[in-house]
């Protein structure tokens, strides 16, 4: 489908450019064409006008250069005519002379004029019509040859014509100075008495004879021999191809004209039609002045008659109009000739053109055909490319997707996790496990999964393995969204990018809660006790190690082992049967079972024999006495509720691991021995196995029943231990350390029994007490002038009670004690238990205007970070670092730091414990702003310290 998209793609495309490109050639030959065809044109219609002008030009010229010699010889007519008559006449007086030299002596005068006379009057010139005559002085005429009658005959005798007028001219010429001169007058032809014509003589005097000799001759006769002349000439004037010069005369005669011989001589008014009106045309045009003027005429060599254009030019004196034309035809001939000519040259400019387009449209078709064939066969490649790669995405999608499938609706709980250990995907079977939704662990660590039961040791060996090995397997037990716990089997691979860096962590997990249930159903007969419930001695055995193996595991932690023993159990049995005898038994599993907490473990280990295995903590014998005496107090409580007459208590043996023993069998053993003391004992008790933990039991036991009483008995006493500035010594404020001063007069110290008041509680309302008092007292110096500021130990289980605030503020009131005389002093250790609350209960104390100082610093963390969160204003620089001063160089730098941290952030700082000069000395070196210890003094009464206030002042 594609391939045939494609196919036809590359088809058009080929064929789209190839039709691309003959179009754009076609275009632009047709451009070429058009515009050559153009100046075709315009150049033919410029060498049409071009030609005419030329033409016109020509038969200008040639019709000028007629006219110019018809001109001229016409001028020249009457020049030569007198100079014909005079070289006559002088030819006449030559022979005039010769015949009187040679005749003057012999003849007579009348006999020479004679001799003259007939000797000249044959002479004859100018085709006849001249003649030699001679007139004397008197007018008289001497000869005459046209008519010898008139010889001897006065001119001025004839009155019937103008000879009187001739004579007097030809007598005015011949009395000039020289003697001679050309006369023009009118006079008759011979022959011809009618008219006269315009006649030209020349006359010279012969002196020795006087008279005058002369010679004439008819001007018209000259002009007409010099306009058949010119006619003759003109006649012969031939130019280009049908170039003539016509001659019309005046009077509408036509003269000459090579292409209409048989009208030549004819008056217009007797030629055709078409002839005379273009003969009367060029008449009229000539008198108005036209040069040029169109008529229809004929063409040299044929009858029939063509456009013409001639030039036209007058020649008045000679009275003619000259004509020379162009034909119209002959123009259009040489257009035609022009034309065929350039027609044969545009056309082989064309087909050259044509060639050479040709040879670009092959030369381009071909680069464009190989270059889209080229460009085909890549975007072929392309497509095919595409195309698989499609597939390959598409089943990529396909593999993506089944392998979604196939992780969502896996039986096992499957869960990933980026580089940074943020769940990025679970599956259907994950949120089946946990209970959480997928938007809710999205984003988040597996963290939220802890159960809190393994500890960092566990999950470090997790890394560890994964680090190793790239994959861990194994079961770990984590907590549901519901908070509750169960086991899983989990395997966690490690998924590297191909750089070898970590990707993912895939976990794969099945949980282990159902199989162990099947597993559990299976075990419990083998482990619990199918009448009370409970575990049976194997597995508090097996619990018993896993705890003592803690205990090992974790230095300071301890673990206890209670074993109990109902009291006379038999007689029970014995006196209400074995049924009544049970039913105690479930009853007191019950009741052992309520009294323990969650984390410790009871169990049935024969008859009316119980083990009670605790969680393992720090102050185990604390717990461990409580618990003893809750048990105490429960077994014998179901005598009272029963009411059966039968008394049930317990002996209870304790051993603590890892002191009393370090395996199961070893702890057992002397929990037992303890047990069978406490039986010895008269039973309805319990006993520790070392004797030093049965006192401290017992101890703990009367201080926790005497702490609530000792207020009241006013034992509790107020201490105060002065504090002073280290520069100059002086009694600058006080700690109020509490004393139980007993009615024996023993007096016990804080450490003994303030840490079972928290534990019990009793600390709260100590704690009040304390402050009360505290308060009181600060007050009471200030009204005495004692300026004391007076600083509290607070607990954190105080801090963390509900009432504490209220306790502060109210006691504030009631002494109305300005808030800066009251110091809270806090332990670092007791900031970082449930830290957040804590800070936000400080923060909310600090707002009254009191200081915070924090005690023991340098213990616990000393967290710079903790520093800038809690609002302190005081650091009390434990005793424990003071102690070394100034041999240990390690404490020294400890205070060193302490106090520069203290500076640093603005903070007050306190030494405690100082006991000697050398260490007042180190810390005033080191800039510590107050110090307190025994060198000064120990806690002493407000009296004591008054003393001490009014000495130091
Ligand atoms: P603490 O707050 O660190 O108090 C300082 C302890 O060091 C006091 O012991 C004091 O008598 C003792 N001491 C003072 N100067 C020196 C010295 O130069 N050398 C030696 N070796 N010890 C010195 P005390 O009074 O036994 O108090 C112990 C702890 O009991 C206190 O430690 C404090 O944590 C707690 N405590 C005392 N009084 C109160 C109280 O009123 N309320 C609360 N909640 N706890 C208190
Ligand atoms: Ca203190
Ligand atoms: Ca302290």
């Amino acid at each position: 489908m594609l391939k045939a998209r494609t196919d036809r793609l590359s088809f058009l495309l080929v064929w789209g450019v190839l039709l691309l490109i003959v179009l754009s050639l076609i275009s632009t030959y047709s451009y070429v064409f058009i515009t050559k065809q153009l100046a075709f044109e315009s150049y033919l219609t410029n060498f049409e006008i071009q030609l005419i002008d030329e033409r016109k030009n020509y038969v200008q010229t040639e019709t000028g250069n007629a006219a110019l010699k018809i001109e001229s010889s016409y001028v020249s007519a009457s020049k030569q005519l007198r100079s014909v008559l005079k070289s006559e006449v002088k030819n006449a007086i030559a022979i005039i002379e010769q015949l009187h030299t040679h005749y003057e002596k012999e003849f007579t005068e009348q006999e020479l004029v004679s001799l003259i006379k007939e000797t000249l009057r044959p002479i004859r010139f100018a085709d006849g019509n001249g003649y030699i005559f001679i007139d004397d002085f008197e007018g008289n005429s001497v000869l005459l040859p046209p008519t010898p009658q008139h010889e001897g005959r006065s001119f001025f005798d004839d009155e019937s014509s103008n000879a009187a007028d001739v004579m007097l001219k030809i007598l005015e010429a011949a009395s000039s100075k020289d003697g001679s001169g050309f006369v023009e007058y009118q006079w008759y032809k011979p022959g011809k008495p009618q008219r006269t014509y315009q006649k030209i003589s020349y006359v010279e005097v012969f002196k020795p004879l006087n008279i005058i000799i002369g010679a004439g001759d008819y001007l018209q006769r000259a002009r007409d021999q010099v306009k058949e002349k010119s006619l003759a000439d003109i006649d012969q004037i031939r130019f280009g191809e049908h170039g003539y010069v016509a001659v019309i005369k005046n009077d509408g005669t036509l003269l000459k004209s090579v292409s209409a011989r048989q009208l030549e001589g004819l008056h217009y008014t007797n030629m055709p039609p078409e002839n005379s009106a273009a003969i009367k045309k060029i008449i009229e045009s000539a008198q108005q002045g036209q040069s040029f003027v169109s008529y229809k005429w004929f063409v040299p060599g044929q009858s029939n008659l063509q456009n013409k254009t001639s030039f036209i030019q007058e020649l008045p004196f000679i009275g003619w109009i000259l004509a020379s034309g162009v034909y119209e035809q002959s123009i259009n001939v040489a257009i035609a000739r022009k034309r065929a000519e350039l027609s044969v040259e545009f056309r082989s400019e064309l087909i050259q053109l044509a060639v050479v387009f040709l040879i670009f449209a092959g030369i381009f078709i071909a680069i464009a055909y190989c270059f889209t064939r080229w460009l085909t066969h890549r975007f072929k490649a392309y497509h095919q490319a595409l195309d698989s790669r499609r597939k390959k995405l598409r089943s990529s999608i396909e593999q993506l997707k089944l392998n979604e499938r196939i992780v969502m609706s896996a039986c096992e709980g499957i869960m990933v996790t980026d580089t940074e250990n943020r769940i990025s995907l679970v599956n259907d079977a994950f949120a089946k496990v946990t209970g959480y939704s997928r938007e809710e662990v999205i984003g988040e660590t597996p963290a939220i999964l802890s159960s809190g039961l393994h500890d960092s040791a566990f999950y470090k060996a997790i890394w560890d393995s994964m680090a190793k090995h790239g994959v861990w397997e194994g079961e770990i037990w984590n907590r549901g969204k519901d908070g509750h716990t169960y086991p899983e089997w989990i395997k966690i691979f490690e998924y590297k990018n191909t750089h070898g860096e970590p990707l993912n962590y895939i976990a794969t997990f099945s949980d282990l809660s159902e199989q162990k249930e099947v597993q559990s159903q299976a075990n419990y007969l083998a482990d619990y006790d199918p009448l009370t419930d409970l575990p049976n001695k194997r597995v508090m055995i097996e619990r018993i190690n896993q705890v003592i193996a803690h205990t090992q595991r974790y230095e300071g932690e301890q673990t206890c082992l209670i074993s109990i023993d109902l009291d006379h159990f038999k007689r029970i049995n014995d006196a209400l049967g074995h049924e009544s005898g049970d039913k105690v038994l479930i009853d007191i599993s019950k009741r052992l079972k309520q009294s323990i907490r969650e984390e410790d473990m009871v169990g049935r280990v024969s008859g009316d024999e119980f083990l009670i295995v605790l969680e393992p903590a720090k102050d185990i014998i604390t717990v461990a006495t409580q618990l003893a005496f809750r048990l105490l107090e429960a077994i014998t409580q179901r005598l009272k509720e029963s009411g059966t007459g039968v008394n049930i208590s317990a002996s209870m043996g304790i051993a603590i691991a890892p002191e009393d023993g370090k395996s199961s069998s070893d702890l057992l053993k002397n929990a037992n021995l303890a047990l069978n003391h406490a039986k010895k004992l008269g039973r309805n008790n319990f006993q520790f196995f070392t004797q030093s933990m049965n006192e401290s039991a017992t101890k703990r036991i009367l201080i926790e029943n005497l702490i609530s009483t000792a207020v009241s008995h006013q034992e509790m006493k107020l201490k105060y231990q002065p504090q002073y500035r280290t520069v100059d010594q002086k009694l600058c404020s006080v700690e109020a350390l509490i004393r139980w001063e007993k009615a024996d007069g023993t007096i016990m110290l804080p450490c003994e029994f303030i840490p079972i008041a928290e534990q019990t509680g009793q600390i709260i309302e100590l704690g009040e007490w304390i402050l009360n008092e505290a308060c009181c007292q600060a007050a009471k110096w200030l009204s005495k002038g004692i300026d004391l500021p007076v600083s509290v130990n607070i607990s954190p289980v105080q801090i963390l009670s509900d009432r504490f605030y209220d306790q502060v503020v109210s006691c504030l009131e009631k002494y109305n004690l300005d808030p800066r005389m009251l110091l809270l002093e806090i332990t670092e250790t007791a900031l970082m238990t449930n830290e957040e609350v804590t800070i936000q209960k400080i923060n909310v104390l600090k707002e009254l205007g009191l200081k915070i100082s924090l005690d023991d610093f340098g213990t616990g963390y000393s967290s710079l970070s903790l520093l800038k969160k809690v609002p302190v204003s005081e650091l009390k620089i434990d005793r424990s670092f003071v102690d070394g001063l100034p041999f240990d160089k390690d404490d020294e730098s400890i205070c060193a730091s302490i106090i520069s941290v203290a500076k640093n952030m603005g903070l007050e700082v306190v030494a405690e414990g100082v006991e000697t000069q050398d260490q007042l000395r180190v810390l005033a070196e080191l800039e510590c702003f107050k110090t307190q210890g025994y060198y000064f003094s120990p806690a002493v009464t407000a009296k004591e310290i008054e003393m001490l206030y009014s000495q130091n002042q």
